[in-house]
Protein backbone atom coordinates (compact mmCIF):
# COMPACT_ATOMS: atom_id res chain seq x y z
CA UNK A 1 0.00 0.00 0.00
CA UNK A 2 1.25 3.35 -1.22
CA UNK A 3 1.12 5.92 1.56
CA UNK A 4 -0.64 9.05 0.86
CA UNK A 5 2.32 11.83 1.07
CA UNK A 6 3.42 14.73 -0.83
CA UNK A 7 6.38 14.67 -2.68
CA UNK A 8 9.50 16.77 -1.05
CA UNK A 9 11.40 18.11 -3.87
CA UNK A 10 14.00 20.93 -3.99
CA UNK A 11 13.28 23.44 -5.27
CA UNK A 12 15.20 24.55 -8.75
CA UNK A 13 14.57 26.35 -12.03
CA UNK A 14 12.51 22.75 -13.40
CA UNK A 15 10.43 22.47 -10.25
CA UNK A 16 9.53 26.04 -9.39
CA UNK A 17 8.17 26.19 -13.10
CA UNK A 18 6.49 23.11 -12.57
CA UNK A 19 4.72 24.27 -9.71
CA UNK A 20 3.67 27.52 -10.91
CA UNK A 21 2.10 25.97 -13.39
CA UNK A 22 0.68 23.64 -10.91
CA UNK A 23 -0.53 26.32 -9.40
CA UNK A 24 -1.83 28.02 -12.60
CA UNK A 25 -3.74 24.42 -13.06
CA UNK A 26 -5.52 24.85 -9.76
CA UNK A 27 -3.55 22.78 -7.77
CA UNK A 28 -2.03 23.39 -4.40
CA UNK A 29 1.28 23.24 -3.92
CA UNK A 30 2.91 23.79 -0.28
CA UNK A 31 6.28 26.28 -0.76
CA UNK A 32 8.88 28.25 1.56
CA UNK A 33 9.21 31.99 2.32
CA UNK A 34 11.32 33.42 4.78
CA UNK A 35 8.36 33.25 7.34
CA UNK A 36 6.90 29.85 7.45
CA UNK A 37 5.78 27.44 4.82
CA UNK A 38 3.13 28.23 2.93
CA UNK A 39 0.16 26.20 1.38
CA UNK A 40 -0.63 28.23 -1.92
CA UNK A 41 -3.22 28.26 -4.19
CA UNK A 42 -4.10 30.50 -7.28
CA UNK A 43 -6.18 33.33 -5.32
CA UNK A 44 -8.38 34.18 -8.53
CA UNK A 45 -9.63 30.33 -8.45
CA UNK A 46 -12.13 29.95 -5.98
CA UNK A 47 -12.31 26.05 -6.32
CA UNK A 48 -8.52 26.28 -5.50
CA UNK A 49 -8.94 28.22 -2.61
CA UNK A 50 -11.77 26.05 -1.17
CA UNK A 51 -9.42 23.51 -1.15
CA UNK A 52 -6.58 25.34 1.07
CA UNK A 53 -9.66 25.77 3.41
CA UNK A 54 -10.83 22.00 3.43
CA UNK A 55 -7.36 20.92 3.22
CA UNK A 56 -6.58 22.58 6.48
CA UNK A 57 -9.88 22.61 8.08
CA UNK A 58 -9.63 26.14 8.48
CA UNK A 59 -12.86 28.51 9.05
CA UNK A 60 -13.90 29.94 6.20
CA UNK A 61 -14.25 33.44 8.08
CA UNK A 62 -11.04 33.66 8.40
CA UNK A 63 -9.67 35.39 5.31
CA UNK A 64 -5.86 34.16 4.04
CA UNK A 65 -3.05 36.77 3.06
CA UNK A 66 -2.20 37.05 -0.34
CA UNK A 67 1.20 36.87 -1.90
CA UNK A 68 2.57 38.86 -4.71
CA UNK A 69 6.12 39.30 -6.25
CA UNK A 70 6.47 43.14 -6.15
CA UNK A 71 4.72 46.23 -5.06
CA UNK A 72 3.83 46.86 -8.37
CA UNK A 73 1.54 43.32 -8.38
CA UNK A 74 0.25 44.27 -4.57
CA UNK A 75 -0.89 48.15 -6.08
CA UNK A 76 -2.78 45.94 -8.54
CA UNK A 77 -4.52 43.59 -6.26
CA UNK A 78 -4.98 46.30 -3.51
CA UNK A 79 -6.08 50.16 -2.81
CA UNK A 80 -2.78 51.62 -1.50
CA UNK A 81 -2.25 54.79 0.46
CA UNK A 82 0.79 56.67 1.76
CA UNK A 83 0.92 54.88 4.32
CA UNK A 84 1.15 51.56 2.94
CA UNK A 85 3.64 53.19 0.20
CA UNK A 86 5.63 53.87 3.17
CA UNK A 87 5.60 50.42 4.59
CA UNK A 88 5.91 48.72 1.43
CA UNK A 89 9.17 51.10 0.78
CA UNK A 90 10.36 49.95 3.91
CA UNK A 91 9.41 46.33 4.80
CA UNK A 92 8.94 44.65 1.38
CA UNK A 93 9.94 42.03 0.28
CA UNK A 94 9.48 40.82 3.62
CA UNK A 95 7.37 39.48 6.45
CA UNK A 96 4.99 41.95 6.55
CA UNK A 97 1.26 42.04 5.81
CA UNK A 98 -0.77 45.32 4.22
CA UNK A 99 -4.47 45.00 4.67
CA UNK A 100 -5.94 47.21 2.47
CA UNK A 101 -9.52 47.81 0.46
CA UNK A 102 -9.69 45.13 -2.24
CA UNK A 103 -9.21 46.03 -5.72
CA UNK A 104 -8.58 43.05 -8.39
CA UNK A 105 -11.95 41.78 -8.98
CA UNK A 106 -10.84 38.59 -10.16
CA UNK A 107 -9.89 37.87 -6.46
CA UNK A 108 -11.99 35.17 -5.20
CA UNK A 109 -14.02 36.47 -2.22
CA UNK A 110 -13.44 33.41 -0.41
CA UNK A 111 -9.35 34.66 0.05
CA UNK A 112 -10.78 37.33 2.10
CA UNK A 113 -14.05 35.52 4.03
CA UNK A 114 -16.54 37.91 2.89
CA UNK A 115 -14.17 41.25 3.99
CA UNK A 116 -13.90 44.10 1.57
CA UNK A 117 -10.43 44.22 2.57
CA UNK A 118 -7.61 42.15 1.43
CA UNK A 119 -4.55 41.38 2.85
CA UNK A 120 -1.20 41.22 0.60
CA UNK A 121 2.49 40.43 1.28
CA UNK A 122 5.48 40.54 -0.91
CA UNK A 123 7.55 37.57 0.56
CA UNK A 124 11.60 38.03 0.73
CA UNK A 125 12.41 34.02 0.44
CA UNK A 126 14.20 33.59 -3.25
CA UNK A 127 12.11 30.49 -4.00
CA UNK A 128 8.46 31.95 -2.95
CA UNK A 129 9.40 35.01 -5.20
CA UNK A 130 11.01 32.81 -8.16
CA UNK A 131 7.41 30.76 -7.74
CA UNK A 132 5.50 33.68 -7.68
CA UNK A 133 6.96 35.27 -10.98
CA UNK A 134 6.62 32.25 -12.95
CA UNK A 135 3.44 31.71 -11.59
CA UNK A 136 2.35 35.24 -12.97
CA UNK A 137 -1.36 35.12 -10.37
CA UNK A 138 -1.52 36.24 -6.69
CA UNK A 139 -1.38 32.92 -4.76
CA UNK A 140 -3.03 32.60 -1.49
CA UNK A 141 -1.10 30.84 0.71
CA UNK A 142 -2.13 30.26 4.85
CA UNK A 143 0.47 28.41 6.87
CA UNK A 144 0.54 24.69 5.66
CA UNK A 145 -0.76 23.36 8.40
CA UNK A 146 -3.79 22.64 9.84
CA UNK A 147 -6.28 25.46 11.36
CA UNK A 148 -4.81 26.35 15.12
CA UNK A 149 -1.75 23.81 15.13
CA UNK A 150 1.93 24.68 14.97
CA UNK A 151 3.28 26.74 11.72
CA UNK A 152 5.79 24.29 9.81
CA UNK A 153 9.46 26.01 9.22
CA UNK A 154 10.94 23.37 7.16
CA UNK A 155 9.41 21.00 4.21
CA UNK A 156 9.32 18.24 6.28
CA UNK A 157 7.42 19.41 9.00
CA UNK A 158 4.72 19.88 6.29
CA UNK A 159 4.26 16.55 5.50
CA UNK A 160 3.52 16.07 9.20
CA UNK A 161 1.11 19.00 9.22
CA UNK A 162 -0.88 18.36 6.24
CA UNK A 163 -3.22 15.61 4.33
CA UNK A 164 -1.28 14.10 1.81
CA UNK A 165 -2.28 14.46 -2.16
CA UNK A 166 -4.91 11.95 -2.66
CA UNK A 167 -6.88 13.56 1.06
CA UNK A 168 -6.94 16.98 -0.26
CA UNK A 169 -3.39 18.09 0.82
CA UNK A 170 -0.95 19.47 -1.10
CA UNK A 171 0.31 17.69 -4.52
CA UNK A 172 3.70 18.52 -4.08
CA UNK A 173 5.96 20.35 -1.56
CA UNK A 174 8.89 22.88 -2.56
CA UNK A 175 12.02 22.43 -0.05
CA UNK A 176 14.04 26.05 0.06
CA UNK A 177 15.12 24.91 3.68
CA UNK A 178 14.27 26.16 7.00
CA UNK A 179 12.53 29.47 7.27
CA UNK A 180 15.01 31.67 8.42
CA UNK A 181 12.67 34.08 10.31
CA UNK A 182 10.29 31.58 12.12
CA UNK A 183 6.96 33.33 12.91
CA UNK A 184 4.32 34.69 10.81
CA UNK A 185 4.23 38.00 9.07
CA UNK A 186 3.32 41.26 11.13
CA UNK A 187 -0.20 42.30 9.59
CA UNK A 188 -1.34 45.62 10.13
CA UNK A 189 -4.54 46.75 8.92
CA UNK A 190 -4.27 50.14 6.93
CA UNK A 191 -8.11 49.63 5.85
CA UNK A 192 -9.14 52.10 8.79
CA UNK A 193 -8.39 56.18 9.65
CA UNK A 194 -5.62 54.77 12.33
CA UNK A 195 -3.20 51.87 11.40
CA UNK A 196 -4.14 48.78 14.06
CA UNK A 197 -1.74 46.06 14.55
CA UNK A 198 -3.55 43.23 13.75
CA UNK A 199 -0.73 40.58 14.51
CA UNK A 200 2.59 40.35 15.84
CA UNK A 201 5.07 38.84 13.61
CA UNK A 202 8.56 39.12 11.74
CA UNK A 203 8.57 42.90 11.48
CA UNK A 204 8.98 44.38 14.68
CA UNK A 205 6.23 46.86 15.97
CA UNK A 206 8.74 48.96 17.05
CA UNK A 207 10.53 49.13 13.65
CA UNK A 208 6.86 49.85 11.75
CA UNK A 209 6.33 52.49 14.01
CA UNK A 210 9.65 54.19 13.30
CA UNK A 211 8.50 54.22 9.83
CA UNK A 212 4.44 55.16 10.09
CA UNK A 213 4.10 56.30 13.66
CA UNK A 214 2.14 54.94 16.86
CA UNK A 215 0.40 51.72 15.68
CA UNK A 216 -3.29 50.76 17.87
CA UNK A 217 -3.27 47.91 19.40
CA UNK A 218 -6.20 45.26 17.88
CA UNK A 219 -9.67 45.82 18.86
CA UNK A 220 -11.63 43.84 21.48
CA UNK A 221 -12.80 40.53 20.48
CA UNK A 222 -15.00 39.45 23.47
CA UNK A 223 -17.95 37.74 21.43
CA UNK A 224 -17.24 39.64 18.25
CA UNK A 225 -16.12 38.13 15.38
CA UNK A 226 -12.24 37.85 14.64
CA UNK A 227 -11.05 40.35 12.92
CA UNK A 228 -7.84 37.81 12.49
CA UNK A 229 -7.39 34.73 12.97
CA UNK A 230 -4.00 34.82 14.41
CA UNK A 231 -5.80 36.25 17.00
CA UNK A 232 -8.06 33.37 18.02
CA UNK A 233 -7.14 32.56 21.57
CA UNK A 234 -5.99 29.31 21.21
CA UNK A 235 -3.44 28.98 17.84
CA UNK A 236 -0.21 27.80 17.10
CA UNK A 237 -0.34 24.75 19.22
CA UNK A 238 1.52 21.51 20.11
CA UNK A 239 -0.23 18.41 21.09
CA UNK A 240 1.41 18.71 24.66
CA UNK A 241 0.13 21.66 27.38
CA UNK A 242 2.61 24.58 27.68
CA UNK A 243 3.23 26.16 30.36
CA UNK A 244 4.54 29.66 30.28
CA UNK A 245 7.41 31.54 32.33
CA UNK A 246 9.00 28.06 33.57
CA UNK A 247 12.26 28.54 35.93
CA UNK A 248 12.72 24.60 35.55
CA UNK A 249 11.28 21.28 33.97
CA UNK A 250 9.16 19.57 36.45
CA UNK A 251 9.28 16.03 36.00
CA UNK A 252 8.10 14.69 32.77
CA UNK A 253 8.34 17.91 30.92
CA UNK A 254 10.60 19.56 28.67
CA UNK A 255 12.89 22.67 29.36
CA UNK A 256 12.30 25.58 26.65
CA UNK A 257 15.11 27.81 27.47
CA UNK A 258 16.40 31.32 26.09
CA UNK A 259 19.37 33.11 26.62
CA UNK A 260 23.25 31.94 28.59
CA UNK A 261 21.26 31.81 31.97
CA UNK A 262 19.12 28.58 31.07
CA UNK A 263 19.69 25.53 32.83
CA UNK A 264 21.91 23.21 31.11
CA UNK A 265 19.49 20.54 30.75
CA UNK A 266 17.34 23.09 28.50
CA UNK A 267 16.73 22.91 24.99
CA UNK A 268 17.62 26.51 24.18
CA UNK A 269 16.18 28.80 21.57
CA UNK A 270 18.66 31.10 21.98
CA UNK A 271 21.78 30.63 24.01
CA UNK A 272 23.33 34.10 23.34
CA UNK A 273 19.84 35.48 24.08
CA UNK A 274 19.39 36.80 20.57
CA UNK A 275 15.57 37.24 19.96
CA UNK A 276 15.79 36.51 16.04
CA UNK A 277 17.61 33.02 16.54
CA UNK A 278 14.74 32.39 19.06
CA UNK A 279 12.13 33.38 16.44
CA UNK A 280 13.50 31.24 13.80
CA UNK A 281 13.64 27.94 16.35
CA UNK A 282 10.54 28.72 18.10
CA UNK A 283 8.47 26.26 16.31
CA UNK A 284 10.86 23.55 15.30
CA UNK A 285 12.09 23.28 18.80
CA UNK A 286 8.30 22.78 20.03
CA UNK A 287 7.73 20.44 17.35
CA UNK A 288 10.91 18.51 18.94
CA UNK A 289 9.42 17.91 21.62
CA UNK A 290 6.03 17.65 20.82
CA UNK A 291 5.61 13.62 22.36
CA UNK A 292 7.43 10.71 24.09
CA UNK A 293 9.28 10.83 26.35
CA UNK A 294 7.64 14.03 27.68
CA UNK A 295 4.12 14.72 28.57
CA UNK A 296 4.18 18.96 28.82
CA UNK A 297 6.70 21.74 27.68
CA UNK A 298 7.68 24.14 30.21
CA UNK A 299 9.22 27.61 28.03
CA UNK A 300 10.78 30.02 30.26
CA UNK A 301 10.58 33.36 30.09
CA UNK A 302 11.66 35.30 26.35
CA UNK A 303 11.88 39.55 26.64
CA UNK A 304 8.37 40.96 25.44
CA UNK A 305 9.98 43.70 22.93
CA UNK A 306 11.10 43.34 19.15
CA UNK A 307 10.47 39.92 17.86
CA UNK A 308 9.81 38.81 21.47
CA UNK A 309 6.32 39.84 21.04
CA UNK A 310 5.63 37.85 18.12
CA UNK A 311 7.14 34.93 20.05
CA UNK A 312 5.34 35.79 23.19
CA UNK A 313 1.99 36.08 21.12
CA UNK A 314 2.42 32.77 19.87
CA UNK A 315 3.46 31.18 23.44
CA UNK A 316 0.64 32.79 24.86
CA UNK A 317 -2.38 30.79 22.18
CA UNK A 318 -0.66 27.84 21.95
CA UNK A 319 -1.00 27.73 26.44
CA UNK A 320 -4.85 28.17 26.23
CA UNK A 321 -6.66 25.61 26.94
CA UNK A 322 -7.73 23.24 24.00
CA UNK A 323 -11.33 24.03 24.80
CA UNK A 324 -10.62 27.85 23.80
CA UNK A 325 -10.00 26.69 20.67
CA UNK A 326 -12.06 27.65 17.38
P1 LIG B 1 -2.01 32.74 8.24
O1 LIG B 1 -2.09 32.78 6.76
O2 LIG B 1 -2.48 31.46 8.82
O3 LIG B 1 -0.66 33.14 8.72
O4 LIG B 1 -3.03 33.84 8.78
C1 LIG B 1 -3.39 34.97 8.00
C2 LIG B 1 -3.46 36.20 8.86
O5 LIG B 1 -3.80 37.32 8.04
C3 LIG B 1 -4.50 36.11 9.90
O6 LIG B 1 -4.09 36.63 11.13
C4 LIG B 1 -5.63 36.91 9.26
O7 LIG B 1 -6.49 37.47 10.20
C5 LIG B 1 -4.94 37.97 8.53
N1 LIG B 1 -5.81 38.49 7.47
C6 LIG B 1 -5.91 38.02 6.22
N2 LIG B 1 -6.80 38.76 5.52
C7 LIG B 1 -7.27 39.70 6.34
C8 LIG B 1 -8.22 40.77 6.20
N3 LIG B 1 -8.83 41.02 5.04
N4 LIG B 1 -8.48 41.52 7.28
C9 LIG B 1 -7.84 41.28 8.45
N5 LIG B 1 -6.93 40.31 8.65
C10 LIG B 1 -6.64 39.52 7.61
MG1 LIG C 1 -1.44 29.92 10.20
Amino acid sequence: MTKDRAPIIPADSISITSAAKHLRDGGLVAFPTETVYGLGADATNGDAVTRVFAAKQRPQFNPLIVHVKDTAAAEAAATFNDTARKLAGAFWPGPLTLVLPRRDERISLLVSAGLDTLAVRVPGHPVAHALLVEAGVPVAAPSANMAGRISPTAAGHVVFSLPGPGTGGPDMILDGGPCTVGVESTVVDLSTAVPVLLRHGGVTAEDIEAVIGPLAPPPATNGEAKKSPGMLERHYAPALPIRLDAIDARPGEALLGFGPDAPIEAINLSQSGDLSEAAANLFSMIRAVDGPPFDAIAVMAVPDQGLGRAINDRLRRAAQPKDRSS
